[in-house]
């Protein structure tokens, strides 16, 4: 080994931040290794209101009080028909300056809080590509950077959907009901709209109401908007050029065609992206030596903005655990992982919204129209407040639509080492 710490963090993203900062806060060595030399384009712009309570904890709130990111208050969604729900205030379900989040830059928000790591003591390294975690049995004891071996008491996996150690472990399962792909871009002189609403997230579904598109208003006159829908839908598009696929959906969305092509002077101006099966859970958040955070541990789906939020929320909750695990010498898959069932069964209440979201016969207002009395729970949700919404609105939803039952960890007893 060429060095030693007692934390390595693989992975510069929300969560490896997060984690890697308060565990430095509690003045152990912390180590930060990011496979990108520079700050650079990343989808997952819109915030969750949330996300303020771990912002806060990293001591960020300030910089980003006086960025140029965008402030968002709400969300609101588009049925088939074009028509558009009342718009979820967050402020209705939470009256607290927390209420109001932004829409990010994530190539600007990662090195905010990349550099806030530093500051509290984590030394970073950017353009290091961790090739492998290594085991001594079943314990990570540290890891392989081609051109060092770094030993670690902790080794905080934050690889975001590379999911380097649950991949290795054979650990990752397939959300088969999530089966998604996205093609997505950014315009300038897009339609915007005023005051409030001016940096609302629009959820707005296509004309058969098989898929959806994003409309995300970033600083600069940007807008983030992109198509999830079917992976098959994309593949059989004639051709199967992307560009010409988005071209042709957002033509055929009433709503987007208003915002960017009716409007005159938008044009595009990021080279159109792809992604695909981007829904998975590790059946494990820790083990002897190692924990996963963001999406290294799972990804839900785009629909309610929540992956920054999780992957923040889960760095700091792992934090925890690590500096108990530290303090009292005892980095097991039991201390590591001490966080693992309550993240968890907040992850499942927003699966089974993100469920109900995909099923035909739902939608909000209807939902709503019968069930006025859980506007709030639901709004809780879209906040952030995971644990706030009763069994009762599950019950309700789940008289309409077929919700999944919930997800466990397996026990860590039966999770071994490399196989
Ligand atoms: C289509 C789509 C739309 C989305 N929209 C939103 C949204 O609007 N709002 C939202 O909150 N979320 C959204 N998300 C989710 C969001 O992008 C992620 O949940 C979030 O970025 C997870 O943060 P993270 O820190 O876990 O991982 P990441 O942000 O992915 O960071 C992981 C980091 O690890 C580094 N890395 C990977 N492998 C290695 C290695 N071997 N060695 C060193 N470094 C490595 C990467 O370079 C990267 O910087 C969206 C996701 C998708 C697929």
């Amino acid at each position: 080994m060429t060095d030693s710490v007692d934390v390595v963090v693989i992975g510069g993203g929300p969560g490896g931040a997060a984690a890697a900062t308060l565990v430095a806060q509690k003045g152990h060595r912390v180590l930060l290794l990011e496979r990108a030399p520079e700050p650079r384009f990343k989808i997952g712009e819109s915030l969750m209101p949330a996300t303020w309570w771990t912002l806060e904890r990293l001591g960020v709130l300030e910089k980003l009080k006086a960025s140029p990111f965008v402030r968002k208050h709400s969300v609101q969604f588009f049925g088939k028909s074009g028509k558009p729900s009342a718009p979820f205030y967050f402020q209705e379900a939470d009256p607290h300056e927390s209420s109001v989040t932004w829409q990010v830059l994530r190539s600007e928000f990662d090195a905010l809080l990349l550099d806030n790591a530093q500051e509290h003591g984590v030394e970073v390294r950017r353009g290091a590509a961790v090739k492998d975690v290594l085991f001594e049995g079943d314990r990570a004891v540290g890891v392989d950077c081609g051109d060092a071996q770094i030993a670690a008491r902790v080794v905080v996996d934050a690889t975001g959907q590379s999911a380097l150690l649950a991949r290795k472990l054979g650990l990752l399962q397939r959300d088969p009901g999530l089966r998604k792909a996205s093609v997505f871009t950014h315009f300038k002189g897009a339609l915007r709209d005023t005051g409030i609403d001016e940096g609302a997230t629009l959820v707005i579904h296509t004309a058969d109401a098989s898929a959806w598109f994003w409309y995300i208003p970033l600083p600069d006159d940007r807008v983030s908007v992109g198509w999830v829908g079917a992976p098959e839908v994309l593949a059989g598009h004639p051709g199967g050029d992307p560009q010409a696929f988005f071209d042709q959906q957002a033509a055929a969305c009433g709503e987007i065609r208003r915002r960017l092509l009716d409007a005159r002077g938008a044009r595009q101006v990021l080279p159109i992206q792809v992604l695909r099966d981007f829904s998975y859970r590790s059946s494990q958040i820790a083990g002897d030596g190692w924990v996963l955070v963001g999406d290294a541990f799972g990804f839900l789906d785009p629909i309610y903005s929540s992956g920054v939020f999780l992957a923040l929320q889960s760095g700091a909750l792992a934090a925890d655990s690590i500096n108990a695990a530290l303090a009292t010498d005892d980095p097991s898959a039991e201390r590591l992982g001490a966080h693992g069932p309550g993240f968890v069964a907040g992850m499942e209440a927003m699966r089974k919204l993100v469920y109900a979201f995909y099923e035909p016969e739902f939608s909000f207002a209807k939902f709503l129209a019968r069930h006025p009395g859980h506007r709030g729970d639901i709004t809780h949700l879209l906040v952030g407040n995971l644990s706030r919404p009763s069994d009762r609105l599950f019950a309700a939803m789940g008289e309409m639509v077929r919700l999944p039952d919930d997800a466990r960890l397996a026990e860590p007893a039966a999770i071994g080492g490399p196989r």
